[in-house]
């Protein structure tokens, strides 16, 4: 029931989907003159390899050696048939599951923060700024920049800060410097788009630090194509021509986008995006040029978005508690390309605690929001009588995220 790929079978270069886009992608544009951003205005925050990945043309990028050495540790990640599951549903359909949960980081984060801290390593940097929610892309980052001898600066949402621990240790462990943030207010809860303020001030304002973004950006879609194009491969071992359906929880995109990117081009293959009802930006946003965070200091990008000044409830996940949308993502769902679904927090910890019933595994409370819209897709086919194929990411365990369980095994969970 597991499929897998020995270390030599590795993609060795990223899939790069704008070249099979609908449409072209709008360009980013300075938040000040509202003009196309051009690689200057990008160069204090980025390393120049990045900014080209941005803008490629290319459909193929090769993975540096170096890259491909530090993903090693723990790729190919297994794909998994969840037999149990699909027994316990009673459906037609066949479930399986891309495991990127084995990580260091327990996430599929690391698969970008990698190849980004390698670029800035190659072009002089010696220190990254970068933001973090609940703490999954930070301690990715950490782990990524002490890898390559970098600093790592993170400025964490003070909510999780003071709430949620263990991933401030697990950066700390790895060797990066947290605080919380916003850094000007004590006061404030913060929010993902007011840290994204505090690490490109940093970023902007010291010579020898570049910013780094976990998700939404064209190049961190890029570096997760890995999960799609392994995936495809231990698909055709399962013995599956394709997958009907491909599904992953939407916060930024990268997830998603990892799994999803590289079975655009095959109009066979649907593809579902899952969201919260409480920050339902792909469902109920409006498609617009915005600003990446909540001060306006980032470029302007066309995207799905509910208001940089947006601040979502506070619910358990994290990672999907953000106003905008990747651009890739929002023109896939902008020309009907992809599908976009939402559900409440309650539901997604029912359909997490079923997983964990039947396959065994935690997962975290952004993977949840797929597997609901994965057992949602099974018994739409056990109702049809119909044979499905359902590819989804389990892109993060759940063992930092007990206390969400806990609240929600115990009727605390605010069912926003
Ligand atoms: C960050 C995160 C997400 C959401 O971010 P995307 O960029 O949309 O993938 C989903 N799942 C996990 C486990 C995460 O850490």
């Amino acid at each position: 029931m597991r499929y897998l790929l020995s270390e030599d079978q590795m993609p060795t270069a990223w899939y790069n989907v704008g070249p099979a886009l609908p449409e072209p992608l709008q360009p980013q544009l300075h938040p000040a003159t509202r003009e196309p951003v051009g690689p200057d205005d990008l160069a204090p925050l980025f390393p120049m390899a990045l900014i080209a990945q941005e803008v490629s043309a290319d459909p193929w990028i090769d993975i540096p050696g170096e890259v491909l050495d530090i993903l090693r540790l723990w790729r190919p990640t297994p794909l998994v048939r969840a037999e149990r599951l699909e027994r316990a549903l009673g459906t037609t359909a066949r479930i399986y599951y891309k495991d990127e949960s084995v990580s260091p980081a327990g996430s599929h984060k690391p698969n970008t923060a990698v190849p980004q801290a390698f670029y800035n390593k190659m072009e002089g940097s010696k220190r990254l700024a970068t933001e973090t929610g609940a703490g999954q892309w930070g301690s990715a980052l950490a782990f990524a920049c002490r890898q390559y001898d970098l600093e790592c600066k993170v400025y964490m949402v003070r909510a999780s800060y003071d709430q949620k621990p263990y991933r401030r240790i697990l950066m700390e462990a790895w060797g990066g410097e947290v605080v919380p943030s916003p850094v000007d207010d004590p006061e404030s809860p913060g929010s993902l788009g007011l840290a994204i303020s505090d690490a490109v001030r940093d970023a902007v304002t010291r010579e020898d630090t570049h910013y780094a973004l976990g998700s939404v950006l064209n190049h961190v879609l890029l570096h997760q194509t890995v999960i799609g194009l392994e995936a495809k491969e231990q698909l055709a071992l399962a013995g599956e021509a394709r997958p009907d359906v491909v599904i992953g929880s939407c916060g930024g995109g990268s997830n998603l986008g990892g799994i999803a990117l590289p079975f655009v081009s095959d109009a066979d293959v649907r593809l579902v995006a899952v969201e919260p009802s409480s920050c339902p930006t792909l469902t109920e946003g409006t498609f617009e040029y915005d600003f990446g965070d909540a001060a306006g200091m980032t470029p302007l990008m066309p995207m799905y978005t509910l208001g940089h000044a947006f601040v979502p409830p506070s619910i358990h996940a994290g990672g999907l508690r953000y106003h905008g949308d990747s651009p890739i993502i929002s023109s896939l769902v902008k020309t009907g390309r992809m599908e976009a679904v939402a559900y409440p927090q309650g539901k997604t910890f029912e359909a997490a605690v079923q997983f964990a019933n039947t396959e065994g595994k935690i997962p975290a409370p952004e993977t949840g929001h797929a597997i609901r819209a994965v057992i949602d897709e099974a018994l739409a086919a056990k109702e049809a009588g119909e044979e499905r194929v359902i590819l989804f990411n389990y892109s993060g365990h759940g063992f930092l995220d007990l206390s969400a369980y806990d609240d929600y095994l115990h009727g605390r969970l605010i069912d926003a």
